[in-house]
């Protein structure tokens, strides 16, 4: 069975769990069982394009497992988007519940299309579709969708209209991620990057690096980005480069994060700003600088560049943006890396609040948003480090470690069916 999910994502998200199942006592057959999604799903969506053409999408839906509650996770729009990436991101989920310690299994979907290049209709049309296509095993009990990559609240908009239409009332708690005025949560926008931004703090704390003239960088100024960098301003933590996908801006002095966020906002682009240094995003990952965030896209520190980082740590915003040969040459040179799964957890954690908030129809203030929000990254944070240090093992081990024990003890408190 492994053969369907062939991928280097896939491959590496096996090999990570075996090193982490490795050291865990978990029982015989469970690691098989672990490997494997529970329950795939392939679905082609056609859909009528503007011109009158009919085009056909592939769609995937992956369900990794359930021990510990209903199946969560995101829908990715990407043209390079295949069953193995999101079987890969599934599992990735799955341990990622585990470690924030909510009541959700793993899951990933996607479909294989660039959404830039369709009109809002075609998209619209496309993702009515495909929730169409994977109705049957979606609900707000059963498989809870959010955004990824190239989705949004627009999306999950559509996603739970069409949804609701086929129950015939309306079911808020089937995504989240979807605008506040429709059942969202307050205080979901920025959830991720103010994550990210505590998790850094934390660090720079725990590792005894917390000073006044500390410097940030930033890979990728989106969602994740530009939150990070303003919950960064706002812990008097300075950010000196930023980019995005046509290249970032350098000073060492410190840059305005405000005005950026602005230029973005305003769908322009970082290189727009005229206070700093332009750079490409291979100089911006090789800067000297006490954090690195990468926020962009996955697998960008590899065997090829890893030696270049002039950085004391990283703190891993994108999913998967270090790659298991970049992650070794990092832990030889002593660069300390905070993993994804306890780093951009603050979206999924924000999510779980949409969702209870959605099902109790009571809905919390965005500063009790953000206190428990806090709260959780800190107290994971902790749980994590702590960990690694008793183990004397990197904090990405101790993070699955800790996320993989949490679902096999479920699991083996669950039996096995029938
Ligand atoms: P986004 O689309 O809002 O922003 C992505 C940013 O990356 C943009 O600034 C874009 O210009 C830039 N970018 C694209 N290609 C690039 C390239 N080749 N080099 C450098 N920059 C490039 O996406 P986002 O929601 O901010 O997500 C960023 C990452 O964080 C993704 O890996 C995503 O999976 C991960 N993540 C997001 C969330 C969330 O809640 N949004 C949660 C967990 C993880």
């Amino acid at each position: 069975m492994y053969e369907l999910f062939d991928s280097p994502a896939y491959s590496e998200a096996v090999m990570q769990f075996r090193r982490a199942g490795e050291r865990l006592a978990t029982d015989d057959g469970l690691e098989e069982r672990f490997e494997l999604p529970q329950r795939t799903l392939v679905v082609s969506c056609p859909v009528r394009m503007d011109d009158g053409t009919q085009k056909v999408f592939s769609g995937y839906r992956v369900q990794h497992n359930q021990a510990l509650g209903p199946y969560k996770g995101g829908i990715r729009y990407h043209p390079e988007v295949d069953m193995g990436e999101v079987a890969a991101l599934a599992m990735t989920m799955t341990w990622k519940c585990g470690l924030a310690e909510l009541p959700f299994g793993g899951a990933k979907g996607g479909i294989a299309v660039d959404p830039g290049k369709l009109s809002e209709g075609e998209l619209e049309r496309l993702t009515r579709r495909y929730t169409a296509e994977i109705l049957p095993i979606i609900g707000p009990n059963e498989d809870i969708p959010a955004p990824d990559l190239g989705t949004n609240p627009q999306v999950m908009a559509w996603i739970m209209d069409t949804y609701s239409m086929s129950k015939g009332f309306t079911v808020p708690s089937i995504v989240t991620g979807k605008p506040v005025l429709i059942g969202g949560s307050l205080g979901r926008e920025e959830a991720t990057g103010f994550g990210v931004a505590y998790v850094a703090e934390d660090t720079l704390e725990r590792f005894g690096k917390r000073t006044a003239d500390v410097k940030v960088v930033i890979q990728g100024f989106g969602n994740v980005g530009t939150y990070t960098a303003l919950k960064l301003r706002d812990l008097g933590i300075k950010v000196v480069a930023v980019s995005d996908v046509r290249g970032g801006i350098y000073n060492p002095d410190g840059l305005p994060v405000e005005e950026l966020v602005e230029i973005v906002r305003r769908k322009g682009f970082v290189t727009d700003h005229g206070g700093g240094d332009k750079i490409t995003n291979e100089e911006l990952l090789a800067l000297e600088c006490d954090v690195l965030i990468p926020a962009a896209l996955g697998r960008v520190i590899h065997k090829d560049n890893a030696q270049k980082l002039k950085c004391k740590m990283v703190v891993e915003a994108a999913n998967n943006p270090t790659t298991a040969e970049g992650d070794d040459i990092l832990r030889e040179r002593g660069i300390l890396v905070v993993p994804d799964i306890l780093a951009n957890s603050g979206g999924l954690i924000v999510s779980y609040f949409e969702w209870v908030q959605g099902l109790q129809e009571y809905y919390w203030s965005r500063e009790v948003v953000h206190d428990e929000l806090k709260k959780r990254m800190k107290s994971t944070f902790i749980k994590v480090a702590d960990f690694a240090e008793k183990e004397k093992i990197p904090m990405r081990l101790a993070a699955l470690m800790l996320g993989i024990d949490r679902v096999a003890r479920a699991k083996k408190l669950r039996g096995l069916y029938p």
